[in-house]
C-alpha cells in the first residue's frame, strides 16, 4: 500500500523505533527493499536522489516502478515513495511524477531565508496534494574529492524556525556524514540532538548517513527523537560484496550463470538480508500496522 510518510513516522516517534529509508537505484533494488519490508511486516520508505532518478531516466520511471511493484508483488505493508535531497525544482517534478513524499534540501542556500521561503511554499503545495515533506537545516558532511569533512551541527533555533512551517519531518546535522565513516569520526553529537529536539517538540527527526553508524548510537538517536534513518551505502556495499564473491568463486563461469538474473541474484539476495537486519535493528519489524 502506497502512503505518504507522515503517519508512519509519527507512530515510530511515539513508539520509540526507527523507520528505514532505503535509497533505490533500479527495479531490482526496489524489489529487494519491498521483499525485505513485506517479510518483516515493516513500514518502509523507498527514496531516490536526483542522480539515481537521472540514471533511471526520470522521476516518473522511479515512481511508476515502485507503484507497479507494490501492486504486482501484493505488498501489504505501508510504503512511502520519497525524494531524497531534492532541489526546489525537483520537488515540483516529483509531485507531478506521483511521489507520495518529498524532501526539499535548502541547507545549501546561501541565505537561510531562502530555505525558509522555499520550504514554506513547498509545505503548502505538498499538503494540498496529500504528500509529506522533509526539510533540512545544517548540511550533512561527506566525502568529496577524497577529503572527508566532519559532519556539521544544525543550529537549534534554525531548526525551530523550519519546524514551525509545518514540515512533517526534519533532517538536521548532528555530526553525521554521507558515505563510509572515517576511522577518526567523532560520533554523533547527542547534546546537539537533544537541544534540537527540545526546540522542535514532537517533530520526527531524520538521521542522514545512517550506513555504518554503530547500532548503539543509532538506537540512542532514536530514543532522543530520530524516527527516520537513511540507508544508502550499506545496501550498495552488501550488493558489491556478494557480487564480487560470486565472481571470485568462479561460479559465474558455470552453466548459464552469465544470465543477469543469475549473475546478479547473490547481490540482490544480500540486499534483502541486509535490509531485513536493519529493519529489525531499528525495531520496525511487525510495525506495519502501527498507525
Ligand atoms: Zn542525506
Amino acid at each position: 500500500m502506497l502512503v505518504n510518510a507522515a503517519g508512519m513516522l509519527k507512530a515510530a516517534k511515539a513508539g520509540h523505533y526507527g523507520i528505514a529509508a532505503f535509497n533505490t537505484n533500479d527495479l531490482e533494488w526496489t524489489r529487494s527493499i519491498l521483499t525485505a519490508a513485506e517479510e518483516t511486516q515493516a513500514p518502509v520508505i523507498i527514496q531516490c536522489t536526483a542522480g539515481a532518478a537521472k540514471w533511471q531516466k526520470g522521476f516518473k520511471v522511479v515512481a511508476d516502478v515502485v507503484r507497479d511493484l507494490v501492486d504486482s508483488m501484493n505488498i501489504t505493508v505501508p510504503v512511502a515513495m520519497h525524494l531524497d535531497h531534492g532541489s526546489y525544482e525537483d520537488c515540483f517534478k516529483c509531485i507531478d511524477a506521483g511521489f507520495t513524499s518529498i524532501m526539499y534540501d535548502g541547507s545549501h542556500e546561501a541565505d537561510f531565508n531562502v530555505n525558509v521561503e522555499h520550504t514554506k511554499e513547498l509545505v503548502k503545495l505538498a499538503h494540498q496534494k496529500g504528500l509529506s515533506i522533509e526539510a533540512e537545516v545544517g548540511g550533512i558532511g561527506g566525502t568529496e574529492d577524497g577529503v572527508t569533512a566532519q559532519g556539521e551541527l544544525a543550529d537549534p533555533d534554525e531548526c525551530a524556525a523550519i519546524a514551525e512551517l509545518g514540515v512533517d519531518f526534519l533532517a538536521c546535522g548532528i555530526g553525521n556524514i554521507h558515505g563510509p565513516y572515517p576511522a577518526n569520526w567523532a560520533g554523533l553529537n547527542f547534546d546537539q540532538l537533544a537541544a534540537i529536539q527540545a526546540k522542535t517538540g514532537d517533530l520526527p527527526l531524520v538521521l542522514h548517513g545512517g550506513s555504518g553508524i554503530p547500532k548503539e548510537q543509532v538506537l540512542k538517536a532514536v530514543s532522543l527523537g530520530v524516527a527516520k534513518i537513511n540507508i544508502n551505502t550499506e545496501l550498495q556495499l552488501s550488493f558489491h560484496k556478494a557480487t564480487r564473491a560470486f565472481i571470485e568463486s568462479g561460479k559465474d563461469l558455470e552453466g548459464k550463470n552469465y544470465d543477469p538474473r543469475k549473475l546478479l541474484k547473490p547481490g540482490f539476495d544480500a540486499i534483502v538480508e541486509t535490509a531485513e537486519g536493519l529493519i529489525k535493528d531499528f525495531g520496525a519489524d511487525g510495525k506495519g500496522w502501527d498507525f
